[in-house]
């Protein structure tokens, strides 16, 4: 479960969090809809701990990242929103360095690591260079990689950005599979489309402030079809 509260963030003189408040909980995905410069990353990454509030707080299943960075990130798998692969290495290598890097080892690092290329389906792919790889395949990788430790909260920025109409598809079924199992999703986007065919609840944020909190059939009848499209 994931709480925001009262959060504030200035980065010069842009104010790019005013007073966000929000929770995110077990067993639903929850959507961080807004447009453009809202504040959806900065607030993302206060989450992890890579961006420190001003004032505010944060709290992972009542932890807190400032003082329980640890805690907090076994407790959250991370789909960042640039992420890079190496062309040279394979999934499986991309796969156990992560997994390695949260402290995995021994039987428990190839179990897991079995597990989630079995999860994702990925076997077909996983011992090939990642040089040449779909946009799909690469989205898998990458959520290989925020899964690898079987974190209680998924935090995924923008994961359809750049991604084709499938690979879009095949994204929504795992999130719905990892919801099934009693995860904490937060995604952030910025059309309204994807968020309503894929959120139990969604959070609209303008100027870091949240501006709506409702189920999607709720915020459809009162705004319509809304989009931030750029
Ligand atoms: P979003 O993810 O919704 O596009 P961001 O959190 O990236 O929003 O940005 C919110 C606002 O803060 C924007 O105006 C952006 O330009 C500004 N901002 C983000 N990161 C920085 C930074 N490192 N330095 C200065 N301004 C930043
Ligand atoms: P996104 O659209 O995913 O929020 P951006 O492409 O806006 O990301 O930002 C990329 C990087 O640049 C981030 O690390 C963000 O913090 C930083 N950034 C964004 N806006 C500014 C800004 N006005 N000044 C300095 N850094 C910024």
């Amino acid at each position: 479960m994931i709480n925001v509260q009262d959060l504030m963030k200035t980065y010069n003189d842009v104010k790019a969090l005013n007073g966000l408040s929000f929770q995110a909980h077990d067993g639903e995905i929850t959507g961080l809809l807004g447009p453009n410069g809202a504040g959806k990353t900065t607030c993302l990454r206060s989450l992890y701990g890579l961006i420190q509030p001003d004032s505010g707080s944060v709290e992972v299943d009542g932890l807190t990242p400032k003082t329980q960075a640890l805690d907090v990130r076994r407790r959250i798998g991370i789909f960042p929103d640039k992420f890079g692969l190496h062309e040279r290495l394979t999934p499986r290598e991309h796969i156990r360095y992560i997994a390695q890097l949260h402290g995995l080892k021994g039987e428990v690092l190839d179990t897991q690591v079995e597990r989630v290329i079995a999860e994702l389906n990925m076997a077909d792919i996983v011992d090939r260079r990642t040089q040449g790889f779909s946009q799909g395949q690469r989205m898998k990788v990458a959520l290989a990689q925020a899964i690898v430790h079987q974190p209680k909260n998924l935090i995924l920025d923008e994961p359809s950005r750049g991604l084709d109409v499938m690979s879009t598809r095949i994204l929504r079924e795992l999130m719905f599979g990892l919801r099934e199992q009693g995860r904490c999703i937060l995604f952030s986007s910025h059309v309204m489309q994807e968020v309503a065919a894929l959120c139990d609840r969604v959070v609209i944020m303008v100027k870091g402030q949240v501006v709506a909190n409702d189920t999607p059939a709720a915020l459809c009848e009162q705004t319509g079809e809304a989009s931030f499209e750029d």
